[in-house]
């Protein structure tokens, strides 16, 4: 009888485990010694760079102001000079293609000086552009193949930084990347398009409310990133975890999360070695990693920054993926970042903390001590209401994803229904502003926002809310949809958009009503808080997310439900999307529509790999299992009837049933993948959903029940048990 080998093997890995590298030497370099040490941070170019170049650089970073391309060329040398130092002998552009992925391409310093030896070169001309072969991204139409330019620009607000490997370092300098034509065709662009707009309309909102120069305002992002991490050897074992990131198959693990005795549990040690190193090699890059802790599913864990301009925190977020994965491989373990690696425990979410803010003013969703701060609190608040009510839809497409799927009210994560968790006080202060004046509720009189008592808001205003897909947390919005593997920059950018056309209207009005005079500004306020609350409290919802009235409740109130990413994604083209983000800068039409293009053929793909795995390892997995063990019960009813012994073959009968079954439904599979569908991409997209998905499913279902019978010795897949316990 042969047996499967593959399995065994990640066991005696994990059991052997030594780690390959010598401990980190924490004591001799303590952390804050090395903190933004490969940065080229604001202090180094304070030391490195002459003054006036300096100054004309941190107006741009700082101010957002227009970058005066005449320093590119002291500001390159520096770089190098810097770079060298710390042992670069490379330059790398960084950019984000619409793939969701970091992209780079390397440059070495050295150039040949004719007279056989090199000198190291840098000009302000290649720090400012590079010309990336670019044919092989998608551009959505955008850019036919004939036409392959795409060019990386700059991105001075971004800070470049040394990128290490063992055997040398590589300067690494942040860029968007745009067709010939300018067109965006990464998701950084639109970030910094999106940044400066809400800059825009919240300086004149902060206008009217007596800030003759309120500074740069900028978003601010804190991006909590959930991920699994299991021993290496199992995701080898495993094709569905090497090539789809998620397990395709396998029956649950008698113990789960049940327990919840995972949840800040205790750290395991191997993975808090990682921990420990992925943090310093944040640290190292200047990304401010701060929180680490388990999560709810077995093997699950959590790392959260502190916040900070959102346009860097998301930079910082591709670097904290690429950083997890990387240092997991050398402590023997694999970073699974899919939404669902697991079916039947708690998938990966990424919960986007936003809010606006800048130096001078503070954060702008602080609701702060005295009621002229309130009155500016809520206005903005307000304004973020209005923006979500208005654009859910929008919202709901900016975190569509086949990975998302899985989670998107599945009683995990939130429900795709958008609404705002407010807490019971700001809810309460909102529907009393509905109805008029705001009255301190436990204390006397009416109150007029921002002159009289209103009461000081306490920080946390309200409990917390796990079911909501976006809440107020205080002094800011956590957007809790946002999937685990997923860039934050397109949530970044809808939400920036969005709030940024809120203001607008939001000064608009103001501006309307009190005709430059400051006096009236409190009854505007009073006003247009009420407008607001009133045709927009629809989308506040405190209650439970998961449950079935809510969902009855949200479509009585007119509340988008675009269940799953086929649903969503066309909605992106709806007229007021296309026209909002036209309208304000943030991507062209034919951007909007590269995009829809791009995210649906990417769909498509990914189910379509999916099935292919699926049946891959049906087939050649799992069926010749089947097989064996079906061979070896009918050999020992045969054998035992030889004998003259009356068999029980009620196994062998049950066998044989689910063998049909599983042949049956490979069948069906290969057949809904054989049938193509035709017309445009999106009927394609509902095809492998409605057709692809489910005859996946339908093999995975007796597979499962097949895993629970067949002798764990002819097993041939890493088990569930297996993964999430052995670490
Ligand atoms: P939680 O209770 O969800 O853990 P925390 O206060 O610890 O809340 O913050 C969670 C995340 O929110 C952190 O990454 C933090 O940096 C981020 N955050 C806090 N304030 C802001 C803000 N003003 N803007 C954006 N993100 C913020
Ligand atoms: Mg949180």
């Amino acid at each position: 009888m042969t047996t499967y080998h593959a399995r065994p093997q990640p066991l005696a890995a994990v059991n052997s485990y030594k780690p390959t590298e010598k401990p980190l030497n924490f004591k001799e370099t303590p952390a804050q010694s090395i903190y933004g040490s490969n940065v080229f941070s604001d202090t180094v170019m304070k030391a490195r760079l002459p003054k006036p170049v300096y100054k004309a650089l941190q107006k741009t970073i700082k101010k957002g102001e227009k970058l005066d391309p005449g320093v590119a060329d002291v500001v390159a040398s520096a770089m190098k000079d810097w770079a060298i130092e710390k042992g670069a002998t490379h330059y790398a552009h960084v950019f984000y293609p619409l793939t969701g992925i970091t992209a780079e391409k390397h440059d070495s310093f050295l150039t040949p000086d004719g007279a056989g030896g090199a000198v190291t070169e840098f000009t302000g001309s290649q720090l400012i552009q590079g010309e990336p072969d670019a044919s092989s991204f998608p551009s959505g139409g955008i850019r036919a193949t004939f036409e392959a330019r795409g060019y990386t620009a700059w991105d001075v607000t971004s800070p470049a930084y040394i990128l290490e490997n063992a055997n040398g370092t590589t300067l690494v300098i942040p860029t968007a990347f745009v067709s010939w034509t300018g067109e965006a065709l990464d998701k950084k662009t639109p970030v910094l398009r999106s940044m400066q707009v809400l800059a825009k309309q919240a300086t004149r909102v902060l206008k009217l409310f007596g800030h003759e120069d309120p500074g740069y305002i900028y978003a601010t992002a804190g991006p909590e990133q959930e991920y699994f991490l299991i021993d290496r050897n199992f995701l080898f074992a495993r094709p569905d975890l090497t090539l789809a990131g998620r397990t395709l198959f396998g029956a649950p693990s008698p113990k789960g999360q049940e327990f919840e005795d995972q949840y800040f549990g205790v750290i395991p040690e191997r993975v808090l070695a990682t921990m420990l190193e992925v943090e310093r090699e944040l640290y190292k890059l200047g990304v401010p990693v701060k929180t680490r802790h388990n999560e709810v599913a077995p093997s699950q864990y959590e790392i959260a920054p502190i916040y900070e301009n959102a346009n860097v925190a998301t930079d910082h977020q591709q670097l904290v993926m690429i950083t997890i994965k990387r240092v997991a491989e050398k402590y023997g373990l694999a970073a699974l970042l899919h939404e669902k690696p697991f079916a039947g425990i708690n998938g990966s979410g990424k919960h986007l903390n936003w809010s606006l803010g800048g130096d001078k003013v503070g954060n702008l969703l602080e609701p702060g001590d005295n009621p002229h701060d309130n009155a500016q609190f809520l206005v903005f608040t307000a304004a973020v209401i209005r923006a979500v009510h208005k654009y859910s839809g929008l919202l709901r497409v900016a975190i569509a994803s086949a990975g998302n799927d899985h989670r998107l009210g599945a009683n995990e994560a939130p429900p795709a229904i958008l609404s705002i968790f407010l807490g019971d006080l700001l809810t309460d202060l909102f529907s009393q502003l509905e109805k008029g004046k705001l009255k301190g509720s436990k204390k006397k009189g009416t109150l007029t926002v921002g002159v009289d008592t209103l009461p000081p808001l306490p920080k946390d205003a309200g409990d917390r809310n796990r079911t909501s897909p976006f809440a107020f947390t205080g002094n800011k919005f956590e957007f809790r949809a946002v999937s685990s593997n997923q860039s934050i920059a397109g949530p970044l950018v809808v939400l920036n958009t969005i709030v940024a056309e809120s203001l607008d209207y939001v000064a608009t009005e103001l501006e309307k009503a009190t005709k430059g005079d400051p006096k009236k500004l409190n009854d505007a306020v009073q006003d247009l808080l009420q407008s607001i609350a009133k045709e927009h409290k629809a989308i506040i919802f405190n209650g439970n997310g998961y449950s079935e009235e809510w969902h009855k409740e949200a479509a009585k109130r007119g509340l988008p439900n675009y269940k799953n990413t086929v649903e969503a994604l066309p909605h992106l083209l709806d007229k007021e999307n296309v026209e909002l983000l036209a309208k304000y800068g943030v991507l062209t039409e034919r951007e909007t529509h590269s995009r829809y293009e791009i995210y649906t053929e990417r769909y498509c793909k990914e189910v379509n790999t999916e099935s292919l795995l699926a049946l891959n390892i049906a087939k050649t997995f799992i069926l010749p299992a089947a097989y064996r063990y079906q061979g070896e019960l009918a050999s020992t009813a045969a054998a035992i009837k030889a004998a003259g012994v009356a068999a029980d073959v009620s196994s062998l009968k049950a066998m044989v049933t689910l063998v049909g079954e599983l042949e049956s439904k490979i069948v069906d599979l290969e057949h809904a993948i054989g049938h193509k569908a035709s017309g445009a991409i999106i009927e394609h997209a509902k095809h492998f959903r409605d057709s692809v998905i489910p005859a996946m499913l339908a093999v995975r279902v007796v597979a499962d029940q097949l895993e629970a019978i067949i002798p764990d010795d002819l097993w041939p897949l890493p088990t569930y048990r297996e993964m999430l316990f052995i670490r």
